[in-house]
């Protein structure tokens, strides 16, 4: 039985190729676990009509599916330009000016972000996706820059400027930031994710201005820059100080190259396991479906090996926002995902210290995992208030299904995400857990092993009033 429940989760953004009703609810019946929704394109009226066609979709499958917002950051774009395009040359310069004005066709072109402000001389600089190589070799004034252009190629109308060696001096978070933010802050987002996030305080910082707008949405801190990745203990400030990670491996490997990308990779889904924070692996991962209905064996390969890491979540980006494919993707990856967990175990990790306060509920939630696996149980199910008893339960990382019960929904979107979890929301009693058990057993949900006739499970809760995991049962049901 448990062979049909996937544990790691599939993100998908939406984007053209799936931005209509039918669509997502064909998505998300496929296998989709969340949605993306990227504030990088579309307007807000876009994201508030996606909002409501997640939410109808999932109500209508019966699974809680999450939605994240993700801001720009400090993702520096160029303006529009004339015919859409920019032909350079080897020795080229360009000046680089902040601002909306026309571009008519030479080496003037608007950039959405004032460089001049951050920016050094001899700093370097690429443009779309680290295809045309320059280096800064003049700031012009308190609004534009000159570069130097390194090799020939050519650019696009609001395509991504890295400038992996620039300090944005802690204070990454943009105009539109702030006001993505505070419209988002009103929508209905389980998770909001930074981009260019460089160190711990810039998450931080967004926590706290959720917190002051009254979200309830857990934040991702997106790894692409060098700085975060510099030291394995500034790394580990972030994950820290996050909910959860996005390997963000597009911009990564131009800022920093694409040999470091698989360790630090590695390093990171560790490092979530570790800490019990959520950790999704993304970018090109099934990227040749954009064009193609197959994948090529490499990124097969690619899926199972975050599969075999513990990942919590597989992300999919424009094989499902603009890929000729989407729905396709979403099948071939569940497949993946599948045939992987059910013939491998995931990776051990040598354990790091978990915090003071977390180590009885580690110490609870690693002998549920064994005791269930041991006496060989249908799932774990938690009862669970803030969702860390989940989060600390998929962070064992346990070879069965964990069902979890919550009264609150924020929560159980949240969990959509998270390793093995599966959530449903049901009014709190002592026992609904067990109650829960017995309606899924009813409903065929969960199905008992041939030969049996009971549902074998060990319930993991906390008591109400106090905080924290302290009770496993063994039941049947
Ligand atoms: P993006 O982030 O798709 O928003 O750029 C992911 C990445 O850089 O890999
Ligand atoms: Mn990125």
């Amino acid at each position: 039985m448990s062979k049909l429940f996937k544990r790691t989760k599939i993100l998908a953004t939406i984007g053209p190729s799936t931005n209509s009703r039918e669509m997502i609810e064909d998505v998300i019946m496929a296998g989709v676990n969340g949605c993306r929704l990227n504030c990088s394109h579309g307007s807000n009226e876009e994201r508030d009509q996606q909002i409501k066609w997640i939410r109808e979709a999932a109500e209508k499958k019966g699974r809680s599916v999450a939605i994240l917002q993700d801001l720009q950051g400090p993702k520096i774009r160029l303006g529009m330009l004339k015919d859409n395009r920019l032909d350079l040359v080897k020795g080229d310069e360009v000046i680089l000016e902040y601002g909306d004005f026309e571009h008519d066709g030479g080496k003037r072109v608007p950039v959405q972000y004032n460089l001049a402000e951050k920016c050094k001389v001899g700093e370097p600089l690429s443009m779309f996706d680290g295809k045309v190589k320059a280096e800064i070799v003049e700031i012009v004034s308190d609004t534009a820059i000159r570069i130097k252009i390194l090799n020939d190629g050519f650019v696009m109308s609001k395509k991504g400027l890295n400038l992996p060696d620039t300090d944005f001096g802690g204070d990454i978070l943009t105009e539109k930031d702030l006001s993505d933010i505070e419209y988002g802050a009103n929508c209905d987002y389980d998770y909001v994710s930074l981009s260019f996030v460089q160190s711990a305080s810039d998450i931080l910082k967004l926590k706290q201005l959720l917190l002051s707008l009254g979200s309830t949405a857990k934040v991702i801190a997106k790894i692409e820059t060098k700085k975060a990745i510099s030291s394995d203990e500034h790394l580990e400030e972030i994950v820290k100080a996050a909910d959860g990670i996005m390997v963000a491996r597009g911009d990564m490997a131009v800022e920093a190259g694409a040999e470091v990308v698989p360790i630090v990779q590695r390093k990171l889904i560790a490092l979530c396991r570790a800490n019990a924070k959520l950790c999704i692996v993304a970018t090109q991962m099934l990227s040749s479906m954009v064009d193609s209905p197959e994948p090529t064996r490499a990124e097969v390969s690619d899926v199972a090996t975050a599969v075999v890491q513990g990942a919590d979540v597989v992300m999919l980006s424009d094989e499902t926002a603009n890929g000729k494919y989407p729905l396709e993707t979403v099948k071939e990856m569940k497949k993946v995902i599948l045939y992987t967990q059910n013939h491998s175990r995931i990776a051990p990790i040598s354990k790091l210290p978990v915090g003071q306060t977390s180590e009885v509920y580690d110490a609870i939630s690693s002998a549920a995992a064994r005791l269930a696996e041991k006496i060989e149980a249908d799932a774990i199910v938690c009862q669970t208030a803030s969702g860390a008893t989940a989060m600390m339960m998929a962070a064992q990382r346990p070879n069965l299904p964990i069902v979890t019960v919550t009264s609150n929904a924020r929560v159980a979107n949240q969990l959509a995400l998270t390793y093995a979890n599966t959530a449903f929301v049901r009014s709190y009693s002592e026992n609904f857990g067990y109650d829960l058990v017995a309606e899924l057993k009813k409903s065929e949900y969960l199905q008992t092993k041939e030969g049996k006739k009971d549902l074998l499970t060990v319930i993991v809760s906390g008591d109400k009033n106090k905080v924290g995991t302290d009770t496993i049962r063994v039941r049947s049901v």
